[in-house]
């Protein structure tokens, strides 16, 4: 495909302050410009996903349209690009009537809305894209469409209506989830055409990975986690993260930590949006310097320098495991994620997983859990199980000289790992 033109790089500069564009992500928005075609953009968070569905808009004097799950996500990013001089905006069936009508006179570049907005108003996006122009629509966190996935949103299985209702416009969906039966079900349910498939690696080497049995007792398992501080108590090196697999055990984490006089806060969905964000925020100001949370502590969360990432109990799928090991070491400096378990916390999974009405996302779970079980239990290249999960298909190229070292995982450090690290897996998830 051809180089950017220099009015291009231009506008990168000026409204976004970059230089060049990384390659997946041109290669993206020249088929978005030159083509009108789908995407179906598969990048690890912190790559640069937004700037797909921002720069079309900006450098086309038209508008996007941005489906995003969290509206504070797209308050987050609406302030980014105002202030960055782009106009944005949030648009929701709370705003006012004035706001409506600024967007249809295309006062916006890019204009967010959640999935129950958006398939409510098809009429308006039809609108839009006749007198401005629409540059694309944007499923962002397009992964909250699958029924397998834990960030199921069911507004999403409506988005079918966007191809129907606007079959010029290129949609972009975009996630970080790596899983190839996710990637398949998004395609699908978004009805998209020829879709242009970008992948960039899983491979994450400045994770180290290891797995260690756990006892229960939250000060025994976590000590060797937490650096002693001299006044007594235990202080972490950099922020953490502790990854419980219930509110329950989140609070009763939280609760040992504190005693400790460890900097902590809990996060989970049984908790007010005002409390979460509330967390976040001081995590995010290093107020903090640890949350105890289960899954729900997840989108959004883009802390550079996140050190540890500790699983305190089994997690239950390789999909979600992988997202929440990905928040550690986005700086790329050397980061540690440790997971602490007992094969108990597998059949407390399955027990709770039996009691689902739908045979199917049983079954698939079920398969899901044996697969973590599998790696949870294996002696070989933890690394290398992961990026087979994910069928990586660069693996060789990209992991040669990591794999098998010290900074890689427990297996490798202690030599039980004795495979030829060049030689792929053949016993495990879908290699
Ligand atoms: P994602 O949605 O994939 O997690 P974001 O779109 O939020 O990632 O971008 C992550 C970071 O990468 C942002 O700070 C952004 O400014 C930066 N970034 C994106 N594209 C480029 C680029 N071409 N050059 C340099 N930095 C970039
Ligand atoms: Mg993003």
């Amino acid at each position: 495909i051809p180089q950017p033109v220099p009015e291009q790089i231009k506008h990168l500069k000026m409204f976004f302050g970059h230089h060049s564009f990384k390659p997946v992500q041109w290669k993206v928005i020249h088929s978005v410009l030159t083509e009108r075609r789908d995407n179906l953009v598969v990048m690890a968070t912190g790559y640069g996903k937004s700037l797909c569905f921002q720069f079309p808009p900006v450098y086309c004097q038209n508008v996007s349209v941005v489906i995003s799950p969290l509206i504070a996500l797209m308050e987050d990013q609406v302030l980014h690009l105002q202030m960055s001089n782009i106009p944005a905006c949030f648009l929701g069936s709370a705003q006012t009537k004035n706001l409506y009508e600024e967007v249809k006179r295309g006062h916006f570049r890019v204009v967010y809305m959640t999935p129950e907005f958006c398939s409510g108003n098809i009429p308006l996006l039809a609108q839009l894209d006749r007198t401005v122009g629409l540059s694309l629509v944007a499923v962002d966190e397009a992964h909250c469409i699958s029924q397998w996935g834990h960030d199921f949103r069911s507004a999403y299985r409506d988005l079918w209506k966007l191809k129907k209702n606007l079959p010029g416009v290129p949609i972009l969906a975009l996630t970080a989830t790596a899983s190839p039966s996710i990637r398949e079900d998004i395609v699908k349910s978004l009805h998209l055409i020829n879709p242009l498939i970008t992948c960039t690696s899983f491979d994450r080497p400045n994770l180290y990975l290891d797995v260690n049995r756990k006892s229960g007792d939250v000060i025994q398992d976590l000590k060797q986690f937490l650096i002693k501080k001299k006044g007594g108590g235990f202080e972490f090196e950099g922020s953490a993260i502790v990854y419980c697999p219930s509110k329950k055990e989140a609070e009763r984490v939280t609760a040992v930590l504190c005693k400790l006089d460890i900097p902590c806060g809990v996060y989970h969905a049984g908790l007010s949006i005002k409390r979460r964000r509330e967390t976040q925020h001081q995590f995010m100001r290093d107020e903090i310097q640890c949350v105890v949370a289960t899954v729900a502590f997840g989108m959004g969360i883009n802390k550079s320098d996140i050190r540890k990432v500790i699983h305190y109990g089994a997690p239950k799928e390789m999909e979600s495991y992988y997202q929440e090991i990905g928040r550690a070491g986005r700086d790329g400096m050397p980061s540690a994620c440790h997971v602490l378990w007992v094969p108990g916390d597998m059949a407390l999974n399955r027990f709770i997983l039996n009691q689902s009405k739908s045979e199917r996302f049983r079954d698939y779970k079920m398969d899901m859990m044996a697969k973590m079980e599998k790696y949870l239990n294996s002696t070989k290249c933890r690394r290398k199980l992961i990026l087979c999960h994910f069928e990586d298909k660069r693996l060789r190229k990209v992991t040669s000289g990591i794999m098998g070292s010290s900074d890689c995982c427990d297996n490798c450090r202690s030599g039980v790992n004795r495979e030829d690290p060049e030689v792929v897996l053949q016993d495990f998830g879908s290699c």
